[in-house]
Protein backbone atom coordinates (compact mmCIF):
# COMPACT_ATOMS: atom_id res chain seq x y z
CA UNK A 1 0.00 0.00 0.00
CA UNK A 2 1.20 3.67 -0.83
CA UNK A 3 0.48 6.15 2.33
CA UNK A 4 0.23 9.30 1.34
CA UNK A 5 0.51 12.61 3.54
CA UNK A 6 -1.66 15.05 2.63
CA UNK A 7 -0.33 18.43 3.59
CA UNK A 8 -2.56 20.97 1.52
CA UNK A 9 -1.42 24.50 3.24
CA UNK A 10 -3.01 27.66 2.82
CA UNK A 11 -4.13 29.77 0.29
CA UNK A 12 -5.07 27.98 -3.16
CA UNK A 13 -2.91 24.53 -1.60
CA UNK A 14 -6.51 23.22 -0.96
CA UNK A 15 -8.15 23.86 -3.96
CA UNK A 16 -5.26 22.75 -6.11
CA UNK A 17 -5.03 19.39 -3.98
CA UNK A 18 -8.83 18.27 -4.60
CA UNK A 19 -7.73 18.13 -7.93
CA UNK A 20 -4.74 16.12 -7.43
CA UNK A 21 -6.34 13.76 -5.30
CA UNK A 22 -9.49 13.09 -7.92
CA UNK A 23 -6.84 12.59 -9.98
CA UNK A 24 -5.21 10.15 -8.16
CA UNK A 25 -8.26 8.17 -7.44
CA UNK A 26 -8.86 7.53 -10.92
CA UNK A 27 -5.63 6.15 -11.12
CA UNK A 28 -5.99 4.07 -8.40
CA UNK A 29 -8.84 2.58 -10.29
CA UNK A 30 -7.23 2.47 -13.84
CA UNK A 31 -4.43 0.54 -12.72
CA UNK A 32 -5.25 -0.79 -9.72
CA UNK A 33 -3.45 0.18 -6.55
CA UNK A 34 -4.58 1.45 -3.46
CA UNK A 35 -3.17 4.46 -2.37
CA UNK A 36 -4.13 5.77 1.50
CA UNK A 37 -4.38 9.03 2.04
CA UNK A 38 -4.08 11.11 5.41
CA UNK A 39 -4.73 14.66 5.64
CA UNK A 40 -2.71 17.03 7.72
CA UNK A 41 -2.12 20.67 9.19
CA UNK A 42 0.79 22.40 8.01
CA UNK A 43 1.96 26.10 7.49
CA UNK A 44 -0.53 29.37 8.72
CA UNK A 45 -3.83 26.76 9.35
CA UNK A 46 -1.13 24.87 11.29
CA UNK A 47 -0.02 27.66 13.20
CA UNK A 48 -3.50 29.03 13.97
CA UNK A 49 -4.88 25.21 14.88
CA UNK A 50 -1.82 24.56 17.16
CA UNK A 51 0.37 27.47 17.45
CA UNK A 52 2.91 25.91 15.54
CA UNK A 53 3.66 25.85 11.54
CA UNK A 54 4.86 22.46 11.81
CA UNK A 55 2.97 20.28 14.35
CA UNK A 56 4.56 16.74 16.15
CA UNK A 57 1.35 15.03 14.45
CA UNK A 58 2.42 16.52 10.87
CA UNK A 59 5.70 14.77 11.08
CA UNK A 60 4.55 11.95 12.65
CA UNK A 61 2.01 11.66 9.96
CA UNK A 62 5.12 12.05 7.17
CA UNK A 63 6.68 9.45 9.39
CA UNK A 64 4.70 6.71 8.89
CA UNK A 65 3.90 7.74 4.99
CA UNK A 66 5.79 6.78 1.90
CA UNK A 67 5.49 10.49 0.31
CA UNK A 68 4.26 13.61 0.99
CA UNK A 69 1.75 15.76 -1.30
CA UNK A 70 2.58 19.22 -0.22
CA UNK A 71 0.26 22.35 -1.42
CA UNK A 72 1.58 25.29 -0.42
CA UNK A 73 2.22 27.65 2.72
CA UNK A 74 1.46 31.36 3.87
CA UNK A 75 -0.07 34.58 3.73
CA UNK A 76 -0.25 38.00 4.64
CA UNK A 77 -2.23 36.91 7.58
CA UNK A 78 0.85 35.18 9.09
CA UNK A 79 3.89 37.35 7.70
CA UNK A 80 4.77 38.87 10.69
CA UNK A 81 5.07 36.30 13.01
CA UNK A 82 8.60 35.59 14.30
CA UNK A 83 10.72 33.64 11.72
CA UNK A 84 10.51 30.23 13.16
CA UNK A 85 6.65 30.88 13.40
CA UNK A 86 6.14 31.89 9.55
CA UNK A 87 5.06 29.22 7.36
CA UNK A 88 7.54 28.67 4.87
CA UNK A 89 10.71 29.15 7.29
CA UNK A 90 9.13 27.24 9.99
CA UNK A 91 7.64 24.48 8.10
CA UNK A 92 8.62 23.83 4.71
CA UNK A 93 12.37 24.33 5.71
CA UNK A 94 12.81 21.97 8.77
CA UNK A 95 10.57 19.67 7.01
CA UNK A 96 13.35 19.36 4.61
CA UNK A 97 15.69 18.88 6.70
CA UNK A 98 13.77 16.46 9.02
CA UNK A 99 13.65 13.97 6.48
CA UNK A 100 16.92 14.44 4.40
CA UNK A 101 15.65 15.76 1.34
CA UNK A 102 18.80 17.39 -0.30
CA UNK A 103 18.23 17.06 -3.50
CA UNK A 104 15.31 19.28 -5.55
CA UNK A 105 14.23 18.07 -9.02
CA UNK A 106 12.42 20.63 -10.70
CA UNK A 107 11.46 19.98 -14.60
CA UNK A 108 10.97 23.52 -16.93
CA UNK A 109 8.80 22.03 -19.22
CA UNK A 110 6.98 24.10 -22.08
CA UNK A 111 4.28 22.64 -23.79
CA UNK A 112 4.28 23.24 -27.55
CA UNK A 113 0.77 24.06 -26.93
CA UNK A 114 1.51 27.00 -24.41
CA UNK A 115 4.54 28.23 -25.74
CA UNK A 116 2.63 31.88 -26.55
CA UNK A 117 2.37 31.89 -23.04
CA UNK A 118 5.97 32.30 -22.54
CA UNK A 119 7.63 35.13 -21.72
CA UNK A 120 10.48 35.24 -24.41
CA UNK A 121 9.83 35.24 -28.05
CA UNK A 122 8.12 32.67 -30.01
CA UNK A 123 11.31 31.90 -31.56
CA UNK A 124 13.23 30.88 -28.52
CA UNK A 125 10.81 28.34 -27.27
CA UNK A 126 8.65 26.95 -29.75
CA UNK A 127 10.73 24.01 -30.20
CA UNK A 128 9.92 23.30 -26.86
CA UNK A 129 12.08 23.49 -23.64
CA UNK A 130 12.83 20.69 -21.25
CA UNK A 131 14.84 21.34 -18.95
CA UNK A 132 15.45 19.71 -15.19
CA UNK A 133 17.04 21.54 -12.75
CA UNK A 134 19.22 19.40 -9.84
CA UNK A 135 18.91 21.88 -6.94
CA UNK A 136 21.21 21.10 -3.47
CA UNK A 137 18.24 21.69 -0.79
CA UNK A 138 19.25 21.09 2.67
CA UNK A 139 22.61 23.14 2.47
CA UNK A 140 24.08 25.96 1.79
CA UNK A 141 23.53 29.74 2.62
CA UNK A 142 19.85 28.72 3.78
CA UNK A 143 20.85 26.17 6.68
CA UNK A 144 24.69 27.79 6.84
CA UNK A 145 25.66 28.83 10.96
CA UNK A 146 26.14 31.41 12.07
CA UNK A 147 22.99 32.88 10.94
CA UNK A 148 21.94 35.91 12.55
CA UNK A 149 20.82 39.35 13.13
CA UNK A 150 23.21 41.44 15.59
CA UNK A 151 21.65 42.85 18.96
CA UNK A 152 21.95 45.97 17.75
CA UNK A 153 20.16 45.42 14.64
CA UNK A 154 22.69 47.16 12.81
CA UNK A 155 24.36 43.93 11.48
CA UNK A 156 23.10 40.63 9.99
CA UNK A 157 25.18 37.03 8.88
CA UNK A 158 24.34 34.80 6.67
CA UNK A 159 26.79 31.43 6.22
CA UNK A 160 27.41 29.80 2.72
CA UNK A 161 28.60 26.15 3.87
CA UNK A 162 29.18 22.91 1.89
CA UNK A 163 30.79 19.31 2.47
CA UNK A 164 32.31 17.25 -0.30
CA UNK A 165 29.74 14.75 0.53
CA UNK A 166 26.60 17.09 0.13
CA UNK A 167 27.87 18.20 -3.32
CA UNK A 168 29.02 14.66 -4.51
CA UNK A 169 25.35 13.09 -3.51
CA UNK A 170 23.07 15.58 -5.34
CA UNK A 171 25.71 15.75 -8.47
CA UNK A 172 25.58 11.61 -8.53
CA UNK A 173 21.61 12.27 -9.00
CA UNK A 174 22.49 14.94 -11.95
CA UNK A 175 24.64 12.70 -13.65
CA UNK A 176 22.52 9.41 -13.09
CA UNK A 177 19.31 11.43 -14.66
CA UNK A 178 21.57 13.02 -17.60
CA UNK A 179 22.03 9.27 -18.60
CA UNK A 180 18.62 8.90 -19.03
CA UNK A 181 18.22 12.11 -21.12
CA UNK A 182 20.79 14.06 -23.66
CA UNK A 183 23.71 13.13 -21.37
CA UNK A 184 24.43 16.90 -20.82
CA UNK A 185 24.92 18.31 -17.21
CA UNK A 186 26.00 22.28 -16.73
CA UNK A 187 26.86 23.03 -13.17
CA UNK A 188 26.30 26.30 -12.36
CA UNK A 189 28.34 28.20 -9.34
CA UNK A 190 30.36 31.19 -8.40
CA UNK A 191 33.55 29.61 -8.87
CA UNK A 192 35.29 33.01 -9.59
CA UNK A 193 34.29 34.57 -6.13
CA UNK A 194 32.95 31.93 -3.76
CA UNK A 195 34.94 29.31 -1.93
CA UNK A 196 32.35 26.92 -1.58
CA UNK A 197 32.19 27.47 -5.20
CA UNK A 198 35.27 26.72 -5.74
CA UNK A 199 34.72 23.29 -3.93
CA UNK A 200 31.58 22.85 -5.74
CA UNK A 201 33.46 22.68 -9.23
CA UNK A 202 36.24 20.69 -8.05
CA UNK A 203 33.86 17.94 -6.76
CA UNK A 204 31.67 17.69 -9.59
CA UNK A 205 34.58 17.64 -11.96
CA UNK A 206 36.53 15.12 -10.26
CA UNK A 207 33.23 13.12 -10.10
CA UNK A 208 33.01 13.39 -13.53
CA UNK A 209 36.27 12.27 -14.74
CA UNK A 210 36.17 8.98 -12.61
CA UNK A 211 32.43 7.99 -13.27
CA UNK A 212 30.78 9.99 -15.81
CA UNK A 213 32.70 10.86 -18.49
CA UNK A 214 29.76 9.70 -20.90
CA UNK A 215 28.27 12.56 -20.07
CA UNK A 216 28.98 16.34 -21.27
CA UNK A 217 29.86 18.50 -18.68
CA UNK A 218 29.97 22.51 -18.93
CA UNK A 219 30.40 24.66 -15.71
CA UNK A 220 28.78 27.96 -15.91
CA UNK A 221 29.01 31.53 -13.28
CA UNK A 222 25.37 31.56 -12.18
CA UNK A 223 25.18 35.67 -13.38
CA UNK A 224 25.73 33.93 -16.91
CA UNK A 225 23.14 31.47 -16.50
CA UNK A 226 20.57 33.42 -15.48
CA UNK A 227 21.13 35.51 -18.73
CA UNK A 228 21.45 32.31 -20.59
CA UNK A 229 18.12 30.88 -19.81
CA UNK A 230 16.79 34.21 -21.57
CA UNK A 231 19.09 34.22 -24.11
CA UNK A 232 19.24 30.42 -25.22
CA UNK A 233 16.90 28.52 -22.86
CA UNK A 234 17.17 25.16 -25.71
CA UNK A 235 21.12 24.88 -25.00
CA UNK A 236 20.11 23.60 -21.14
CA UNK A 237 19.40 20.29 -20.49
CA UNK A 238 19.78 19.14 -16.65
CA UNK A 239 20.99 21.92 -14.61
CA UNK A 240 23.06 20.80 -11.50
CA UNK A 241 23.64 23.36 -9.17
CA UNK A 242 23.43 25.13 -5.30
CA UNK A 243 20.42 25.81 -3.03
CA UNK A 244 20.18 29.54 -3.52
CA UNK A 245 21.54 29.49 -6.80
CA UNK A 246 18.80 26.19 -7.90
CA UNK A 247 16.12 28.31 -6.07
CA UNK A 248 16.63 31.69 -8.16
CA UNK A 249 17.24 30.03 -11.62
CA UNK A 250 14.28 27.75 -11.73
CA UNK A 251 12.05 30.64 -10.69
CA UNK A 252 13.30 32.37 -13.73
CA UNK A 253 12.99 29.38 -15.63
CA UNK A 254 9.72 28.79 -14.15
CA UNK A 255 8.47 32.19 -16.80
CA UNK A 256 9.43 30.33 -19.73
CA UNK A 257 6.92 28.24 -19.69
CA UNK A 258 4.25 31.23 -18.62
CA UNK A 259 2.78 30.50 -15.55
CA UNK A 260 4.18 29.53 -12.04
CA UNK A 261 0.64 27.25 -12.13
CA UNK A 262 2.22 25.16 -13.90
CA UNK A 263 5.14 23.50 -12.65
CA UNK A 264 6.05 20.67 -9.83
CA UNK A 265 8.68 19.87 -8.49
CA UNK A 266 10.23 16.87 -6.02
CA UNK A 267 12.53 16.68 -3.04
CA UNK A 268 13.84 13.09 -2.21
CA UNK A 269 16.14 11.89 0.15
CA UNK A 270 18.62 8.70 -0.21
CA UNK A 271 15.95 6.13 0.60
CA UNK A 272 12.95 7.46 -2.37
CA UNK A 273 10.79 9.14 0.46
CA UNK A 274 9.69 12.58 -1.15
CA UNK A 275 8.26 15.46 -0.85
CA UNK A 276 6.34 16.70 -3.69
CA UNK A 277 4.34 20.38 -4.35
CA UNK A 278 4.20 23.05 -6.89
CA UNK A 279 6.87 25.42 -7.15
CA UNK A 280 4.66 28.19 -6.73
CA UNK A 281 3.40 29.63 -3.46
CA UNK A 282 0.20 29.85 -1.78
CA UNK A 283 -1.51 32.56 -4.10
CA UNK A 284 -3.24 34.85 -1.54
CA UNK A 285 -4.42 37.36 -4.58
CA UNK A 286 -6.55 34.28 -6.19
CA UNK A 287 -7.38 32.18 -3.17
CA UNK A 288 -10.96 31.11 -2.63
CA UNK A 289 -11.67 31.96 -5.97
CA UNK A 290 -11.80 28.34 -8.12
CA UNK A 291 -9.52 30.02 -10.31
CA UNK A 292 -5.81 28.84 -9.53
CA UNK A 293 -4.43 26.39 -12.12
CA UNK A 294 -4.21 23.13 -10.59
CA UNK A 295 -2.07 21.73 -13.25
CA UNK A 296 1.28 21.79 -10.85
CA UNK A 297 -0.24 20.03 -8.49
CA UNK A 298 -1.18 17.63 -10.54
CA UNK A 299 1.80 17.36 -12.12
CA UNK A 300 3.55 16.74 -9.01
CA UNK A 301 1.52 13.98 -8.00
CA UNK A 302 2.56 11.98 -10.79
CA UNK A 303 6.33 12.65 -9.96
CA UNK A 304 5.42 10.85 -6.52
CA UNK A 305 4.03 8.36 -8.69
CA UNK A 306 7.63 8.21 -10.31
CA UNK A 307 9.52 8.61 -7.93
CA UNK A 308 8.66 7.39 -4.76
CA UNK A 309 6.23 4.60 -5.73
CA UNK A 310 7.86 3.55 -9.22
CA UNK A 311 4.95 3.80 -11.14
CA UNK A 312 6.43 5.85 -14.62
CA UNK A 313 3.53 4.55 -16.86
CA UNK A 314 1.11 5.63 -14.18
CA UNK A 315 2.97 9.04 -14.16
CA UNK A 316 3.03 9.64 -17.85
CA UNK A 317 -0.80 8.63 -18.23
CA UNK A 318 -1.07 11.24 -16.36
CA UNK A 319 1.49 13.76 -17.90
CA UNK A 320 0.11 13.02 -21.26
CA UNK A 321 -3.39 13.69 -20.13
CA UNK A 322 -2.65 17.12 -19.47
CA UNK A 323 -0.66 17.74 -22.62
CA UNK A 324 -3.91 16.57 -24.49
CA UNK A 325 -6.30 18.90 -22.08
CA UNK A 326 -3.46 22.23 -23.08
CA UNK A 327 -3.94 20.88 -26.65
CA UNK A 328 -7.75 20.93 -26.90
CA UNK A 329 -7.16 25.06 -26.02
CA UNK A 330 -8.56 24.16 -22.28
CA UNK A 331 -7.06 26.92 -20.01
CA UNK A 332 -7.21 27.97 -16.74
CA UNK A 333 -7.48 32.00 -16.31
CA UNK A 334 -3.41 32.48 -15.71
CA UNK A 335 -2.60 30.58 -18.96
CA UNK A 336 -5.39 32.14 -21.24
CA UNK A 337 -2.79 34.73 -22.79
CA UNK A 338 -4.71 36.13 -25.41
CA UNK A 339 -5.28 33.56 -28.36
CA UNK A 340 -8.80 32.79 -29.13
CA UNK A 341 -10.46 29.99 -29.51
CA UNK A 342 -9.52 28.41 -25.84
CA UNK A 343 -11.89 27.76 -22.79
CA UNK A 344 -11.61 29.22 -19.95
CA UNK A 345 -11.78 26.92 -17.38
CA UNK A 346 -11.89 26.81 -13.61
CA UNK A 347 -9.77 24.84 -11.23
CA UNK A 348 -12.01 21.95 -10.75
CA UNK A 349 -13.35 22.02 -14.08
CA UNK A 350 -9.37 21.49 -15.69
CA UNK A 351 -9.05 18.66 -13.03
CA UNK A 352 -11.78 17.00 -14.60
CA UNK A 353 -11.21 17.87 -18.24
CA UNK A 354 -7.85 15.91 -17.16
CA UNK A 355 -9.23 13.25 -15.52
CA UNK A 356 -11.50 12.80 -18.90
CA UNK A 357 -8.00 12.18 -20.64
CA UNK A 358 -6.72 9.90 -18.71
CA UNK A 359 -6.71 7.15 -20.98
P1 LIG B 1 2.96 32.96 -5.43
O1 LIG B 1 3.65 31.88 -6.20
O2 LIG B 1 2.01 32.52 -4.41
O3 LIG B 1 2.21 33.92 -6.48
C1 LIG B 1 2.88 34.64 -7.51
C2 LIG B 1 1.89 34.91 -8.67
O4 LIG B 1 1.66 33.69 -9.37
C3 LIG B 1 0.53 35.39 -8.17
O5 LIG B 1 0.02 36.36 -9.05
C4 LIG B 1 -0.32 34.13 -8.21
O6 LIG B 1 -1.69 34.41 -8.38
C5 LIG B 1 0.28 33.36 -9.38
N1 LIG B 1 0.12 31.92 -9.19
C6 LIG B 1 0.86 31.10 -8.38
N2 LIG B 1 0.39 29.85 -8.43
C7 LIG B 1 -0.68 29.87 -9.28
C8 LIG B 1 -1.60 28.90 -9.74
N3 LIG B 1 -1.53 27.62 -9.33
N4 LIG B 1 -2.57 29.28 -10.60
C9 LIG B 1 -2.65 30.53 -11.03
N5 LIG B 1 -1.81 31.52 -10.65
C10 LIG B 1 -0.85 31.18 -9.77
O7 LIG B 1 4.12 33.86 -4.81
P2 LIG B 1 4.03 35.06 -3.77
O8 LIG B 1 2.85 35.92 -4.09
O9 LIG B 1 5.38 35.65 -3.75
O10 LIG B 1 3.81 34.37 -2.36
C11 LIG B 1 2.53 34.22 -1.74
C12 LIG B 1 2.73 33.45 -0.44
O11 LIG B 1 3.20 32.11 -0.76
C13 LIG B 1 3.76 34.05 0.49
O12 LIG B 1 3.28 33.93 1.80
C14 LIG B 1 4.99 33.19 0.29
O13 LIG B 1 5.79 33.15 1.45
C15 LIG B 1 4.35 31.84 0.02
N6 LIG B 1 5.20 30.90 -0.75
C16 LIG B 1 5.09 29.59 -0.41
C17 LIG B 1 5.79 28.65 -1.10
C18 LIG B 1 5.62 27.21 -0.72
O14 LIG B 1 4.72 26.88 0.02
N7 LIG B 1 6.44 26.33 -1.23
C19 LIG B 1 6.59 29.03 -2.19
C20 LIG B 1 6.66 30.38 -2.55
C21 LIG B 1 5.94 31.32 -1.82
Amino acid sequence: MNKVAVLSGDGIGPEVMAEALKVLDVIAKKYNHTFEFKEGYVGGIAYDKTGLPLPEETIQLCENSNAVLFGSVGGPKWENLPPEKQPERGALLPLRKHFNLFANLRPVKIFPSLSHASSLKQELVKDGIDIIFFRELTGGIYFGQPKKIAEDGKSAVDTMAYKEEEIKRIAVKAFEAARLRNKKVCSVDKANVLMTSILWRKIVTELHEKEYSDIELSHMFVDNAAMQLVRWPAQFDVILTENMFGDILSDEAAMLSGSLGMLPSASINESGFGLYEPIGGSAPDIAGQGIANPIAQILSAALMLRYSFKLDTEAKAIEHAVADTLSANIRTRDIAGESKGVKIVSTSEMGNEIISRIK
